[in-house]
C-alpha cells in the first residue's frame, strides 16, 4: 500500500481519547478529559430545541450566523473595549478548535516559526506540523509556571511567524501578569508576528481577578486572533460552536480555510448560542462562584490527601506534583492512579514537546459535581494515605 501522509502517520492518539476510555475500561472517576459531569442551565439546552424546530436547519453563513457574530462582538466591546466589524472581523467555526486550526493553516508556511507555550493544548503542534511550521517552545516551568525573560527573547527571530498563547492557560490554570504579556506582546511587535490567543476560559478566571484580552495590549489589535468557544462559558462542551475575533485580512485569509474545512458551523446550534450570550451577564456571577466553589473544594480536598497542589487563578484544571517518594513518572502514575484509586486524570507529557518538564505532575479536572469531587478525594486519601 502506499504510504500515509508523513505528519498524520507521527500522530499519536490523543491523551483526552486515550484517558477517557481508560477510565471508562477500569470504572474510574474521569478528572482526566476536560468537560463538565453535569449539563449546562436547561435554559440554554430549551433553546436549541427551539432553534431546531424553528428556520434555522440549512447551511449557516460561511462566516457564521449574524446573531452571533453581532452579540460576541458586543460582549468584546464591552468587556475588552475592543471594536470589531460584525461582517468582516469575526468567524464563526465549529469550536475552538477548528479556529485553531484554520488559524494556523492561514497564516503558516513551510519553515515559518511558531513560538508554543508549553504545557499546551494538544492540538496547537498537531496543527504546526501539518502547516509545515517550525515549533519553537517556550517552557512555563511549575510550580509558578512562569517563563524566563530571556530565552523568550531568544527564542524569537526573523522567522517567527505566530506566537500560540493560552490565557487562562490550561492545564496550568494561571492568569498571566501585565508585565508578563507586555513581554510577550512588545517582541510580537518587534518581530512583526501575529499572535494567536487561546481564550476559552475567558471567564473562569478566580478571586475577582480581571481579565484582558492580549488584542487588548499596544501594537495588538491588528496582530492578534482571538480565539474562544461556547464549550467552557456554558458547560456544554459537545456543542461545538466556537470563533476567531481577528482584522479583516487575517479574517479573510482564516475564513478561506474555514470553506474547505468545514464551510460552516453546525446552523440551529449558532442561534442558541447567541440567545444564551443574550443573557450572558445575568448567567456569569452564579458560573464563576460555581466554578470557584469547586475548586476550593477540590484543591483543599488534595492537599488533605498530603498533595501539594498548584493553585489554579483560572480555568477548570489544577496540576499538581507527583510527591517526591512515587518513583514514578507521570504517564506511569496516572495508570497507578487508575487502576488502584480508580481516579483518572491526565499525565501532561504530552502536553509538551520537552516532555521531562512534564513527567512530574499529574492534572485534574474539576469541572465536577460536589459528590464527585468528595467522592474522588476519598478515593484518592484512601489510596495516599495508605
Ligand atoms: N483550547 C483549549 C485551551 C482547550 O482546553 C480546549 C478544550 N477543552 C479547546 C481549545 C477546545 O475548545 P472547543 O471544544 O471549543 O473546540
Ligand atoms: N481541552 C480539553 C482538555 O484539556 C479536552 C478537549 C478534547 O477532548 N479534545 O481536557
Amino acid at each position: 500500500m502506499r504510504e500515509l501522509n508523513k505528519n498524520v502517520t507521527q500522530f499519536k492518539e490523543s491523551v483526552f481519547a486515550t484517558l477517557s476510555r481508560l477510565a471508562n475500561e477500569n470504572q474510574a472517576i474521569n478528572l482526566a478529559q476536560g468537560f463538565p459531569d453535569f449539563d449546562g442551565p436547561q435554559w440554554v439546552i430549551d433553546l436549541l430545541g427551539k432553534s431546531a424546530r424553528g428556520s434555522a436547519n440549512q447551511y449557516a453563513p460561511l462566516e457564521g450566523d449574524i446573531s452571533l457574530r453581532k452579540v460576541i462582538l458586543e460582549h468584546f466591546k464591552d468587556k475588552r473595549g475592543l471594536e470589531y466589524d460584525t461582517q468582516k472581523e469575526i468567524t464563526i467555526t465549529h469550536g475552538a478548535t477548528e479556529a485553531i486550526f484554520c488559524s494556523i493553516l492561514a497564516l503558516v508556511n513551510p519553515g515559518d516559526e511558531v513560538i508554543i507555550f508549553e504545557p499546551f493544548y494538544d492540538s496547537y503542534l498537531a496543527a504546526i506540523q501539518l502547516a509545515g511550521g517550525v515549533p519553537v517552545p517556550i517552557t512555563l516551568k511549575g510550580p509558578g509556571f512562569t517563563f524566563d525573560i530571556d530565552e523568550l527573547e531568544k527564542s524569537f527571530s526573523q522567522k517567527t511567524k505566530l506566537i500560540l498563547f493560552n490565557h487562562p492557560h490550561n492545564p496550568t490554570g494561571r492568569v498571566f501578569n501585565d508585565s508578563e504579556i507586555t513581554q510577550i506582546t512588545s517582541l510580537t511587535c518587534k518581530y512583526d508576528s501575529y499572535l494567536l490567543c487561546d481564550e476559552v476560559y475567558e471567564y473562569l478566571v478566580y478571586d475577582h481577578q480581571t481579565f484582558k484580552s492580549l488584542a487588548q495590549y499596544p501594537g495588538m489589535r491588528d496582530r492578534t486572533i482571538t480565539i474562544s468557544s461556547i464549550g467552557k462559558t456554558f458547560g456544554l462542551t459537545g456543542w461545538k460552536v466556537g470563533w476567531a475575533i481577528a482584522s479583516e485580512d487575517l479574517s479573510f485569509a482564516i475564513r478561506k480555510v474555514h470553506q474547505f474545512t468545514t464551510f460552516c458551523a453546525h446552523h440551529p446550534t449558532q442561534k442558541a448560542a447567541a440567545q444564551a450570550y443574550e443573557n450572558l451577564d445575568d448567567y456569569l456571577p452564579t458560573f464563576i462562584r460555581t466554578y470557584q466553589e469547586k475548586r476550593d473544594l477540590f484543591v483543599q480536598g488534595l492537599k488533605s490527601c498530603g498533595l501539594n497542589p498548584v493553585i489554579p487563578e483560572g480555568t477548570y484544571f489544577v496540576m499538581c506534583p507527583i510527591p517526591d517518594h512515587y518513583n514514578l513518572v507521570a504517564q506511569a502514575f496516572s495508570m497507578e492512579l487508575i487502576k488502584k484509586a480508580k481516579v483518572a486524570t491526565i499525565p501532561p507529557e504530552s502536553f509538551y514537546i520537552n516532555q521531562h518538564f512534564g513527567e512530574r505532575y499529574l492534572r485534574f479536572c474539576f469541572a465536577k459535581k460536589e459528590e464527585t469531587l468528595k467522592k474522588s478525594i476519598s478515593r484518592l486519601k484512601d489510596y495516599f494515605n495508605h
